[in-house]
């Protein structure tokens, strides 16, 4: 009787070996076999071996028979002894593996899920599976499998609750030993919550470490199922707390902030403050465009050439745009920009995305444009669809100079009354220190869009409250904050222009419950009802006006001398105040 469950053949921490166990030694329950006098090899060799020689006999006999027109039903004595011998063989295998798979299905239900001979075959079964469902193999289907009827079921039947605790316990020993792929308990099992905790139990097997402290429940797993996170286990508790009311564009916003660096929120709300004080602030959107610059090479440079200026050329825009916005009823290319290096081009695309950060739908676009242009340029060699002249998630000055998302600037003009008895500062220092600072010392220190206080910290936490790519944080924290004393030196007039805030109010993770509240907080939750975009266009304002509140207090703390001490303050258990971003 082969095993159905092999010990390791992918094993996480033991050697790799192709010994099988079978299923009776796991689960320490007496099987058929044990009844047999020989060994089981030696016993299967002989009924195998009696089986085919006499199978082989009586298909001989029964063709000379026919050959020589001798009647089927006149059987001589070595006939009669093959046709017993061929009786005996075929009801001891029959009970054989009859009775071990008969077994086999009524203590494991779930068989096919688990008893896979192999890995490969595990793969084959899951990449079969997921082929079924959404493509790209990540995206699995909670709603099939047999698992969630046991899931009901157990509520109301007792001896079934043991039987799904005795069944998570086999899989969790099957993930542990590698035959069953963590990967595949989602789409395996039909109910994410289930399959996290089984997953993160393997886990605190495998790796001997605790997990007490991770939480597990509290959290709705399906909501990220082939979207968001791959392999849950848990979830990281981060607290929001509430900058503002921030007074942007005449209208008042509650700004959650995701972050455990004290002071921050605290910090942005005293800017805040300032800012109401004075007024509000006004911020206007200058661009909204998301890109993604696949990267394409020739034969020779002046190929390359060719299709820049074919691109470039404004009679053919149209038809590239046609080609673009099939993509999506969202997406509307603006441009293509290249540039060459040598045999290679890199077309910067730019497009609108309606109220989504945009990368997906841009990238389809991008591909449709490239198959068309394979028509006219068949020596095209597309390298990638991403090429780093995008630039996604990395600094880079093309975003810093042409912009990607939303480019935003955002103004105020704080009273000088509120500079002092606000922030506890001066104008004058405060100009002073933010030529020194923000412009001069960035400057000295080869900034790449960073000619700020600390617009990251801000950006970083409304995209985490809100359900923003945090990677995109590197590009959307390009900030260069401004400072001069108006109004006969009276005043400060303080702008931050922000060329590459990269939001968006649909997709990703901004669906999320806790995410989609925090949005739902600002008014800009989901898809805008008025005019596709309005709503991430929104969102991208306040996140500068945030960040304009924050390089305020923060720029003020520091022109008083005061961050050292409020951040004793705010932080004093645990914080090194020398490693505080500023
Ligand atoms: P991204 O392109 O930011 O990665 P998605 O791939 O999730 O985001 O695309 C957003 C999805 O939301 C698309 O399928 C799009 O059709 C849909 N959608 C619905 N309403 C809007 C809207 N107002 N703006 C943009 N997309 C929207």
């Amino acid at each position: 009787m082969e095993a159905r469950w092999r010990s390791s053949a992918k094993p996480v921490q033991a050697p790799k070996t192709t010994k099988t166990v079978s299923f009776e030694e796991v689960s320490g329950k007496a099987s058929s076999s044990e009844a047999l006098p020989l060994s089981l090899h030696l016993t299967n060799a002989v009924f195998f071996s009696l089986f085919f020689s006499v199978v082989y006999f009586l298909l001989s006999r029964w063709r000379e028979k026919i050959r020589t027109s001798t009647p089927l039903h006149l059987v001589n004595l070595s006939e009669i002894v093959a046709i017993f011998a061929f009786i005996a063989s075929f009801v001891y295998l029959l009970g054989f593996f009859g009775i071990d798979f008969v077994q086999s299905l009524i203590l494991r239900p779930s068989t096919d899920l688990w008893n896979s001979e192999d890995e490969e075959e595990n793969e084959a079964l899951l990449r079969k599976e997921d082929a079924r469902k959404i493509p790209c193999g990540q995206a699995l289907d909670c709603s099939v499998t047999s698992a969630p009827i046991i899931s009901a079921q157990k509520v109301v039947d007792e001896k079934l609750v043991k039987l799904t605790t005795e069944e998570d316990e086999e899989i969790i020993k099957a993930i542990v030993a590698g035959t069953t792929p963590s990967y595949s308990l989602e789409s395996k099992l039909g109910d994410c919550k289930r399959a996290a905790s089984i997953r993160r139990e393997a886990l605190g097997r495998i790796t001997g470490k605790s997990l007490s402290g991770l939480p597990l429940d509290g959290f709705d797993y399906e909501s990220i199922l082939g979207q968001c996170c791959e392999m849950p286990i848990g979830y990281v508790q981060i607290p929001v707390g509430i900058a503002g009311p921030l007074l942007l564009n005449g209208k008042e916003y509650s700004v959650p902030m995701a972050t455990t660096e004290g002071c921050l929120v605290a910090s942005t709300s005293r800017g805040c403050k300032a800012i109401h004080l004075s007024g509000g602030a006004s911020s206007v959107l200058l661009k909204d465009g998301m890109t993604r610059a696949p990267v394409v090479r020739f034969g020779t440079a002046k190929r390359a050439a060719d299709l820049k200026f074919y691109l470039e050329d404004p009679e053919n825009f149209e038809t590239l745009a046609v080609v673009f916005n099939r993509s999506s009823r969202f997406a509307r290319l603006q441009g293509i920009k290249c540039v060459i290096a040598g045999k290679n081009l890199y077309l910067r695309f730019t497009c609108s995305t309606g109220d989504a950060m945009g990368m997906n739908m841009v990238s389809k676009g991008v591909q449709n444009v490239l198959d068309f242009l394979q028509t006219d340029f068949p020596d095209m060699d597309v390298i990638g669809i991403s090429g780093n002249f995008c630039s996604d998630k990395k600094p880079a000055a093309v975003n810093w100079i042409e912009g990607r998302g939303k480019s935003v600037v955002c103004e105020a003009i704080i009273k000088g009354d509120v500079v002092r008895k606000v922030l506890k500062t001066s104008v004058e220092s405060l100009v002073e220190l933010n030529m020194l600072k923000n412009l001069t010392g960035s400057a000295m220190a080869g900034a790449l869009g960073g000619f700020n206080a600390h617009a990251s910290n801000i950006v970083s936490a409304v995209y985490i409250a809100t359900g923003q790519d945090p990677a995109q944080n590197i590009e959307s924290s390009h900030c260069i904050t401004m400072m001069e004393a108006v109004n006969e030196g009276n005043d400060l007039h303080i702008s931050v222009t922000m060329p590459s805030i990269e939001v968006g109010t649909v997709g990703g993770g901004t669906q999320l419950a806790s995410q989609s509240a925090c949005l739902n907080l600002l008014g800009v939750k989901g898809a805008s009802q008025e005019s596709p975009g309005a709503n991430s266009r929104r969102l991208a304002t306040i996140v500068a006006g945030a960040v304009l509140a924050g390089e305020l207090s923060l720029m003020s703390a520091l022109a008083a001398g005061q961050l050292v001490k409020s951040h004793m303050k705010y932080n004093r258990l645990s914080k090194d105040v020398s490693k505080t971003s500023s």
